[in-house]
């Protein structure tokens, strides 16, 4: 597949939002910035949770995500090295007040050098002297045979992305017939101690919305915990339309035939952005057990956002509908100090928007879809 150049939304680097000629230096420091070493935005947020895209390719094609044909792929020079993905996140965990890694793609499990990437980051300390929490999302697929290896070099957690738990149902929404390597990578990753496990959910309408209950059923039964995520408007073919999401309260009343709900209180779940239940469980049997609906589209949550982005070919996004990306990795390949990066780090992230603004008139998706961007 020819490739394109870039994407067309990428500025280098960005200063307050605005395009600026490509400079070998960090930007200035914009007047209104207080001196501050942590990712601090005009609105008060501080980014500490960075996730971070290893790769755009993927061996799913979920229609919400990916269309059949695949994308035009980054360039194998394009794509961070992983000596280079673990200088700048160790830049954001040492430097930037960074405290929680989420490794995603694209699918992850397609880098080779995944286990010494979290091997690399978690040798990084933040200014308490701890590690930061390295998580996983993935599709599972290989997992069954690098949950083991991936525990080994610290890895804390893992999130599947599971859709349904039909095989012919899966293999029509995701155009692969993986589903037994899904759920054996489940189990390994149970195995590996890469406890709790998560599975995130998109139900889409007149394809899966009958699976909410089954799917909570399922996951219940094996302590896995399930969270549902409203699609949002970042598939390839800008077909999303709001009539047809299935939204966090359809989610609730289909769940709440079944189930008893408790809502947690978000003093209690922090800045996570799923809104989380407690699930009485319908046979009676103890423990804990929730499940979380990412409502990002009917209830979002950009007021508690405490989320940065690297993409796999280097660039800052401040959001994911962020429309201008900060690139980082021509100032790397420069040879920026550590302080320069971080620098460049703060700037750009004090240009983030207030809000994803999904539903506005003025609403623009942005130019990558999601798997380019790192869901
Ligand atoms: N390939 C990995 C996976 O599927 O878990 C990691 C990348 S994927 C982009 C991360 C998450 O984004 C998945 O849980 C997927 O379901 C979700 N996702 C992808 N496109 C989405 C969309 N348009 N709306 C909501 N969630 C989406
Ligand atoms: Fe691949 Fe994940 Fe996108 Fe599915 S959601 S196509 S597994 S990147």
């Amino acid at each position: 597949m020819p490739r394109t150049p870039g994407y067309p939304g990428r500025v280098v680097p960005v200063i307050l939002g605005m395009p600026t000629v490509r400079r070998s230096g960090p930007p200035a420091a914009p007047a209104d910035r207080p001196e501050d070493p942590r990712l601090l935005d005009r609105f008060g947020r501080v980014a500490t949770d960075l996730r971070v895209s290893l790769t755009d390719r993927c061996n799913l094609r979920c229609s919400y995500c990916m269309p059949p044909e695949g994308l035009p792929w980054l360039a194998g020079d394009e794509v961070l090295t992983d000596a280079e993905v673990v200088r700048l996140v160790t830049v954001a965990v040492e430097h930037l007040g960074v405290t929680r890694v989420r490794l995603t793609g694209g699918e992850p499990l397609l880098r080779r050098g995944l286990e010494a990437i979290v091997r690399g980051v978690k040798t990084s300390r933040t200014a308490r002297g701890m590690a930061p929490d390295v998580a996983l999302t993935t599709n599972g697929i290989g997992l069954e045979h690098r949950a083991r290896s991936l525990a080994e070099a610290g890895l804390d957690r893992v999130n599947v992305s599971l859709d349904s738990l039909d095989r012919a149902r899966f293999a029509r929404i995701t155009l692969r017939d993986r589903l037994p390597d899904v759920l054996a990578g489940l189990r390994a990753a149970v195995a590996a101690g890469l406890a709790p496990v998560k599975i995130n959910a998109v139900l889409l309408r007149g394809v899966n919305d009958d699976e909410a209950v089954p799917l909570l059923r399922w996951a219940l039964r094996n302590g896995y915990r399930l969270r549902f995520i409203e699609q949002m408007p970042l598939e390839p073919h800008g077909t999303w339309r709001r009539s047809d999401l299935v939204t966090a309260r359809e989610i609730l009343d289909l769940l709440s035939t079944e189930f008893g709900l408790v809502p947690v209180h978000s003093s209690v779940r922090g800045a996570a952005p799923a809104e989380t239940w407690l699930v009485e469980r319908p046979d009676g049997v103890g423990g804990r057990a929730e499940v979380g609906i990412v409502a990002a589209v009917t209830r979002p949550f950009c007021g508690d956002c405490d989320r940065t982005r690297l993409t796999a070919d280097g660039q800052i996004r401040t959001c994911l509908f962020a429309r201008t990306e900060t690139d980082l990795r021509s100032l790397l390949r420069a040879g920026a100090s550590d302080a320069e990066l971080a620098e460049t780090w703060r700037v750009a992230m004090w240009g983030k928007q207030a809000g994803h603004g999904i539903g506005e008139a003025s609403f623009l998706r942005p130019e990558r879809p999601m798997s380019a961007i790192g869901g």
